[in-house]
């Protein structure tokens, strides 16, 4: 993690995002949208003889490299919080786009973490009382679908905005590369040594440091509040000792007489050690107001902070190298998230969009806004794509593109409104018979002249 002057990561709308339109409209329906989002991922791309670009700004067939053809071939899945949901971890929005889980929340900015012990003892807290919730969570059927797509070849590679790590803990690691977009909250890194050190052992000293806060911890794991992977029933229960869980794993402390102030902190246990480094701590080792060095920092991407510039490469190479992104679970709401739907947009790749409630730039995405229609023609769908592209730019075009969305039945976007697990688990079942592996193996054999 780095500073810059210009932060990438703002706090999301406040205000409710239009909701989105199923398309094609088919897709209002969970059978429907299974079919649909099959198409879409499965439609060939571009070594199909019949494949017709639906951007102008995409490459024709023939400029492109072999060896970037062969890795356009799979799916980007662009995952956020709505994914987490049904694990436990709630999102920040409601079905409307609005925070409407609590509208008191508000996250911690870098600067003020930085530069303010009384924000950390704050943040710290909160996180020493939400710490549990996020740890224990598990994968759920949408992660375990996706996990089965990226065996079945059709997911090539994951970008996600959660910094749960859920994708890396249904069963195995997913054979393909993840990348954490905003960092993940299992280590911390020392702001001062930049060393990494695993949450875990810092969430004992934390309770070594804290026996108040302890103690309430150990009564709330009691309450059977944090054991349940239910996340309304979960809410309930937190909700009667007075808890708010947050997605990041904070917690709320409404009516509870608990003192953030109170709380103690460790300093970094490298800059302890290290005898060139000032760092000030108490006979306990919790850190003191007046040290200049040793604070540890969660490695996560604050709202107000810069995303990581290695990460931001890796997520924008892995779009360059897709075929098409899929957004899952995501408003699209953080600028360092939307960037990268904008960026597919522009080179002309399709983008389905599977998430309860409104995504930022819907329009845009889906209508040709930026980059050129989305719905330019396909060869498969009907031969009326020159038509559409002819018309592109005219009022109306919107309702152009519509139709070819709709002829393309899924294939050439997909938008839909239903829960992520539901829709993902039936695209796995749907797609399990091996049809899509036949069709990739098609397109292989094409490419290199052997099918
Ligand atoms: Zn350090």
């Amino acid at each position: 993690m780095t500073t810059t002057t210009r932060p990438l990561l703002r706090i999301p709308y406040t205000t409710p995002l239009p909701p989105g339109r199923p398309i094609p409209s088919t897709a209002s329906t969970l059978p429907g949208a299974i079919t649909a989002l099959a198409e879409f991922l499965s439609a060939s791309w571009p070594s199909s003889p019949n494949y017709t670009p639906f951007s102008p700004l995409l490459p024709s067939q023939s400029t492109l490299p072999q060896s970037l053809l062969a890795r356009k071939q799979r799916t980007l899945i662009l995952s956020g919080a709505g994914l987490s949901v049904a694990s436990g971890l709630p999102d920040y929005r409601g079905p409307r786009g609005t925070y409407t889980l609590n509208q008191n929340y508000r996250p911690i900015y870098y600067h003020e973490f930085c530069s303010n012990h009384e924000a950390r003892k704050r943040y710290w807290a909160r996180s020493f009382l939400g710490w549990p919730v996020v740890q224990r969570a598990r994968g759920n059927r949408g992660h375990v679908a996706v996990e089965a797509l990226a065996g079945m070849g059709v997911v090539g590679g994951v970008v996600t905005q959660n910094v749960d790590a859920l994708h890396t803990t249904p069963s195995s690691p997913l054979p393909i590369p993840i990348i954490n977009l905003h960092g993940t909250l299992t280590t911390l890194t020392c702001l001062t040594c930049r060393t990494p050190h695993p949450r875990t052992h810092f969430q004992t000293t934390l309770s070594t440091l804290n026996p108040t806060f302890s103690a309430l911890l150990s009564t709330l794991l009691e309450s059977n509040a944090l054991s349940t992977s239910d996340p309304t029933e979960k809410q309930r229960r937190a909700g009667r000792a007075g808890l708010e869980t947050n997605p990041d794993g904070d917690i709320s402390l409404p009516g509870l007489n608990l003192k953030y102030t109170h709380f103690r902190y460790p300093a970094c246990p490298t800059c302890l050690t290290n005898p060139d480094v000032e760092t000030h701590v108490d006979s306990a080792g919790a850190l003191l107001p007046t040290s200049p060095a040793g604070i540890l920092k969660p490695n996560v991407t604050m709202f107000g902070e810069s995303l990581c510039p290695e990460t931001k490469r890796a997520a924008e190479r892995a779009v360059d190298e897709a075929a098409r992104l899929l957004v899952v679970g995501s408003s699209l709401a953080t600028y360092s998230a939307f960037r990268l739907v904008k960026r597919a947009r522009e080179q002309g790749m399709r983008v389905g969009v599977v998430s309860v409630g409104g995504v930022r730039g819907e329009g845009e995405i889906f209508f040709g806004g930026g980059g050129g229609a989305l719905g330019g023609g396909d060869g498969d769908g009907g031969g009326d794509g020159a038509g559409a592209r002819g018309r592109r730019g005219e009022k109306g075009n919107q309702r152009v593109i519509q139709e070819v969305l709709e002829m393309g039945a899924g294939r050439e976007g997909v938008r839909i409104n239903l829960e992520a697990e539901d829709v993902l688990s039936g695209v796995v079942e749907v797609l399990g018979g091996g049809k899509v592996e036949m069709e990739m193996e098609m397109e292989r054999g094409a490419e290199y002249g052997v099918g």
